[in-house]
């Protein structure tokens, strides 16, 4: 057996948790290795290629604001960005982009190749190297080579006993034409650690050749895009429309005819599918009423004829993928390239983490994406990046670092995750986030980049680019803050304010219902030099400011409560005043904090109290730290 190879942090697995766990890891300054099946499937994007939407598009952003890599992959080959939302409030406009697979796989595998202190190995990792502790000390590969590290963060996706449906076929794959993970899926399982099985699905793929686009409606680009990365100024990409079509009442019936032969209907998947990404056979059964569902004709690429049926997921038969597609308008005559599915595979319930997303059960193992039960690129790049800085703040004996909820979307995914678990696979929405109006999609540099530069996670050139940005908006406020004008003055210039005879600033008028900046700069020509981007940036600010000043009370309250650390062996029994069901919740759950243990579904506040007074009265509240 040839010597251990050793490192730092090893991450298991090249997809989207993976590539942000990795150069997460490295850029902090950890020796990392990324072992994966093989180098050229990473970035791939297993489903819908697409980067962003609702919720996910401000964790694109935020994992861009610590530096990570899935925004600037999505700017070169972004091929129809859309900001979605675009007619209700910033805080929850939604920054999209169809991508381009080819080109999203050939920009993330020329960054992560290129990348310092990161080594690319392929391997099939089927177990733990654990020195019979429980505590991690690396992996075993297929190839027989074993690899040590201080921290390995697994990073599976959708491969642990991972078994296609498609019909009456079941074939074992991680996805479309890959082995399943079978090994380490037994290892985990023989680990005891709570494991369930969820599933999803995907369309066919269509030749785009084939595709009567005539018939179809088209939806545009934007004609401005706007860049996921803080550090792009502009998409060079050329940008396409994609087209509309619909289902008909034919389609529905010849899906609800075949039922029983779907994967999902014929009761031969056990896995919860997610609810907000419903196959088409879960759309005719639930809302039969419907006369029609959308789908959206995605074309995968530049120079790729394949087109992405969005909406139209299914586990049907291919005979019947075939007939129902024929009764869509535009779709008559499409010639399948590859036929839909439904997968089913094991994740691990992640309230068996803590917030560092590092396992409860053996120091030093993290696990994040698509294996805590996610859905989703973001989602799964999101939970990469904390797992892949805490695995290297381990391995280089320092302690965790979290983002809490008011921080950034990254903080609410993980705590709902850590804390609540999930029953279907979970996917990020803005209505999750309860400080939303903080939290938007254009202030996640303004949010987390300091946290960034504080943590070693943000480079010179991104930090230096921040400052030079952070300074302009600083300065830019003051001057509007300083430039004030009489009610009876504003008057005077059409608008509509009060005549209280309150002075009021720049930026007071700034939050005026129908004020611009264009109008502020022409009551002050003097701050006429604030470039478009800033204006854009501050004119959201003063819409808010109010909002967020009431808001910053609750944050407090919340931080409060999560600076009150819980003991990790407090022994629940021994706590008065709790019911049954609550101690065994809060055993099942272990919070780290009053505040997480006040998130638990059914901890009441009169069991909060109990809890605090019991830690209180033992002084067993530990002073603030997460490691
Ligand atoms: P993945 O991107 O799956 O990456 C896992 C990586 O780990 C792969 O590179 C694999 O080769 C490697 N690997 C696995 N096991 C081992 C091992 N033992 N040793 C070495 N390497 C290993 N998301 C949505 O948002 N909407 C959808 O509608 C949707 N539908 C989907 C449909 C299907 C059929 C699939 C497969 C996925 C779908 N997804 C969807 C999910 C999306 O693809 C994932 O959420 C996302 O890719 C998860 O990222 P990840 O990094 O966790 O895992």
């Amino acid at each position: 057996m040839p010597d251990p190879i050793s490192f730092d942090v090893i991450v298991v697995g090249g997809g989207h948790a993976g590539c942000e766990a990795a150069t997460a890891a490295a850029r902090v300054g950890a020796k990392t290795a990324l072992i994966t099946h093989r180098a050229d499937t990473i970035g791939e994007m297993s489903c819908n290629p697409a980067i962003g939407g609702l919720g996910k598009g401000h964790l694109v952003r935020e994992i861009d604001a610590l530096d990570g890599v899935m925004a600037r992959a999505a700017d070169v080959s972004g091929i129809q960005f859309r900001l979605l939302n675009r007619s209700k409030g910033p805080a929850v406009w939604g920054p999209r982009a169809q991508i381009d697979r080819g080109l999203y796989r050939k920009a993330m595998g020329e960054i992560i190749s290129a990348y310092p202190n990161l080594t690319v190995i392929e391997d099939s990792v089927d177990d733990l190297v654990t020195d019979g502790a429980a505590a991690v000390a690396g992996v075993f590969g297929g190839s027989g080579q074993v690899y040590r590290a201080g921290a390995v963060v697994i990073t599976t996706g959708t491969f642990l006993r991972g078994v296609i449906h498609r019909g009456q076929e079941r074939i074992p794959a991680g996805r479309h034409g890959e082995a399943p993970a079978n090994a380490l899926g037994e290892r985990l399982s023989a680990m005891e650690l709570p494991l369930g099985r969820l599933k999803t699905g995907t369309p066919a793929r269509l030749d785009g050749g084939t595709v009567d686009w005539d018939a179809c409606e088209k939806q545009p680009a934007d004609a401005e895009p706007v860049p996921f990365s803080f550090l792009t100024d502009e998409i060079e990409v050329p940008q396409i429309s994609c087209g509309i079509t619909f289902t008909t009442p034919e389609t529905h019936k010849i899906i609800a005819d075949n039922l029983g032969q779907s994967a999902v209907y014929s009761g031969a998947i056990a896995g919860m599918g997610p609810r907000y990404c419903p196959s088409i056979e879960d759309k005719v059964e639930r809302f039969a009423d419907r006369q029609r569902h959308q789908i959206f004709l995605e074309p995968e690429g530049l120079d790729d004829p394949t087109v992405y049926p969005n909406g139209i997921s299914t586990s049907l038969p291919t005979d019947v993928q075939d007939a129902f597609l024929r009764t869509v308008p535009g779709l008559e005559r499409a010639k399948v390239l590859q036929y839909g599915y439904a997968i089913e595979y094991d994740y691990v319930d992640p309230r068996a983490l803590r917030p560092t997303l590092e396992l409860k059960a053996m120091s030093g193992l993290f696990l994040a994406g698509q294996i805590n039960g996610t859905t989703g690129y973001e989602e799964a790049g999101a939970q990469g990046l904390v797992a892949g800085l805490n695995a290297a703040r381990l391995a280089g004996a320092q302690e965790g670092a979290v983002f809490d909820r008011a921080e950034g979307y990254i903080g609410v995914l993980i705590d709902d995750l850590v804390t609540k678990g999930v029953t279907e696979p979970y996917r990020m929405f803005t209505s999750r986030a309860e400080y939303r109006l903080m939290l938007r999609a254009d202030n996640a540099d303004q949010r987390l980049t300091p946290r960034g530069v504080e943590l070693g996670l943000v480079g010179a050139h991104r930090s230096e680019l921040f400052h030079v940005k952070h300074s302009r908006l600083e300065s830019a406020r003051e001057r509007l803050s300083k430039a004030k004008m009489a009610p009876k003055v504003a008057a005077s210039h059409g608008w509509a304010v009060n005549q209280d005879g309150r002075v009021r600033s720049a930026f007071d008028y700034l939050a005026y219902p129908g004020l611009r900046f264009k109008d502020i700069q022409a009551a002050w020509p003097e701050l006429s030099d604030i470039s478009a981007d800033d204006a854009g940036q501050l004119e959201i600010e003063a819409q808010y400011a109010g909002y967020i000043e009431r808001q910053k009370a609750d944050v407090a309250a919340m931080r409060a409560d999560e600076s009150l650390k819980l003991p990790r062996a407090l022994d629940y029994g021994q706590i008065g005043g709790l019911s049954n069901e609550v101690r065994s919740k809060l055993e099942a759950a272990r919070p780290e904090t009053i505040g997480q243990a006040g998130r638990i579904e059914g901890v009441t506040p009169g069991a909060l109290a109990a809890l605090l007074g019991y830690v209180r009265k033992n002084g067993q509240t530990r002073k603030a730290s997460t490691g």
